[in-house]
């Protein structure tokens, strides 16, 4: 059995928080591979080192005066310089600082900035821990046009992990052709634990946050939602899409083609079990029918209306041809027999939205169009649903028995999901409904 651990900000955000992921690391010998974010926020209102990084690089390119400068820096070695003294480790990175400092004095890019957080944290986590080092600089690849080299990392880093029995490797940033430090997008030591997994031949991916896994329902909406016990990557993919958000998008491929499993775990409750994320529906029996329901607001839709709509040929294809010309992606294309609609973020349309519907009218001459904005659309997501007859007809009449109208339908072709479209202002209501519908209020 081999573990590859991936520890977020928060769960690394000072020394008490060092010393729980160390325990956790300790007490399962098969946690041998171990990827660190930067320390996060210790309190609200707190700054992540990564932004203070961020910060720094601002000053210096803006000139800022440079006692501010050293002022600033000066905070960010102490967030550090607190935690190896709270942890007791007789660690001098002194230098390490001052050689960051003078690169991104010496107009280091911003990416080489950032990615000192998880750079630092990696060094005095492996050192706490005894682990071996490995930078991901010398591991993580990206090709000339900036995108992830994944074969040339799985290939270089399952080598190189193959030398080491136990090690750390900073999450969030690898290296480009030329030399230059590159990170991932926010959240991206997701990835790096992901890739890790992979190049290990990991049997599990143990993402440990400050949540005990994914909740069916956002909890600001719904009191006290349920936790997610197992959920499919692409139900997840579904769900995430719609605002449900703990796990960074990308970490799923990596690790989803390899077939390992992840598993989020909170650093602060190590007895719960967390959601595990798994590859194939049919090994594991959902819970409930619905897995999660999610949503997000700030949708329009704009309907065409046309007599004999279904009998004209290229109808649709000209209406995609127009959003294809003002570069719009949609998300949702219901149609009837004489109408098409089409749902996109209201967002696309700033600034612009009388020439597409002027586009619309001259290109399709339709008997009418009508939009409609403060939509928001709702995901009803379940392997489950498959299986359980009627499934819709209950999401249907649960919301309607809250008084709300559903403004449209969507049911995607998997039957992992059906897709409601609501007034922005019965969403809370929708997804409550929806929510009690399918499990038993304890
Ligand atoms: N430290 C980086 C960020 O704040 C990456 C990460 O934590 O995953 O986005």
């Amino acid at each position: 059995m081999l573990k590859v651990v991936k520890f977020g900000g928060s769960s690394l955000c000072d020394a008490e928080h060092f010393r729980m992921a160390a325990k956790i690391i300790r007490s399962d010998e098969s946690r041998r591979y171990v990827v660190p974010s930067a320390p996060g926020k210790r309190f609200p209102g707190d700054t992540k080192i990564t932004d203070m990084l961020y910060e720094f690089h601002r000053m210096v390119r803006d000139h800022a005066p440079s006692e501010e400068i050293d002022a600033y820096f000066d905070k960010i070695c102490e967030r550090y310089y607190g935690i190896i003294n709270d942890l007791g480790l007789d660690f001098d990175i002194s230098h390490e600082m001052l050689y960051i400092k003078n690169s991104i004095l010496g107009r280091s890019g911003r990416d080489y900035a950032a990615s000192r957080g998880e750079y630092l944290s990696g060094l005095i986590l492996a050192k706490y821990l005894g682990y071996d080092f490995i930078d991901a600089e010398n591991v993580i690849y990206f090709t000339d046009t900036g995108a992830f080299d994944a074969d040339r990392t799985q290939e270089v880093m399952s080598a190189e992990l193959a030398q080491h029995e136990r090690a750390v490797i900073p999450g969030f940033y690898g290296i480009t052709p030329n030399e230059t430090v590159k990170t991932f997008t926010r959240g991206g030591s997701d990835v790096t634990g992901s890739i890790v997994a992979r190049a290990a031949q990991a049997d599990l991916y143990e993402n440990w946050t400050d949540v005990s896994g994914f909740k069916m329902a956002d909890p600001r909406i719904v009191e006290n939602p349920l936790t997610i016990g197992t959920i499919t990557y692409r139900e997840l993919r579904e769900l995430s899409y719609m605002g449900a958000t703990v796990l960074h998008e990308e970490a799923i491929f990596p690790v989803r083609y390899a077939g390992i499993p992840i598993n989020i775990r909170n650093t602060l409750r190590p007895q719960d079990p967390g959601t595990m994320i798994v590859a194939a529906a049919q090994d594991y029996d959902s819970e409930h029918i619905i897995t999660g329901v999610a949503g997000r607001r700030g949708f329009t839709v704009i309907t065409l209306e046309q007599d004999m709509m279904n009998s004209e040929v290229s109808f649709g294809r000209r209406v995609l041809e127009i959003f294809e010309e003002y570069g719009i992606s949609f998300e949702h294309l219901p149609s009837g027999i004489d109408t098409m609609s089409v749902v996109l973020e209201t967002s696309l349309l700033e600034g612009r939205r009388e020439r597409i519907l002027n586009s619309l009218r001259r290109g399709l001459r339709p008997d009418s169009i009508t939009v409609e904005d403060n939509v928001a659309l709702i995901a009803v997501v379940g392997r489950g649903m498959v299986k359980a007859r009627g499934t819709a007809a209950r999401v249907f009449s649960a919301i309607s028995s809250a008084g709300v109208n559903i403004r449209m339908i969507d049911q995607g072709s998997s039957e992992l999901n059906i897709i409601i479209g609501v007034e922005e202002h019965d969403f809370d209501n929708s997804i409550r409904a929806i929510y009690s519908e399918f499990v038993k209020q304890q």
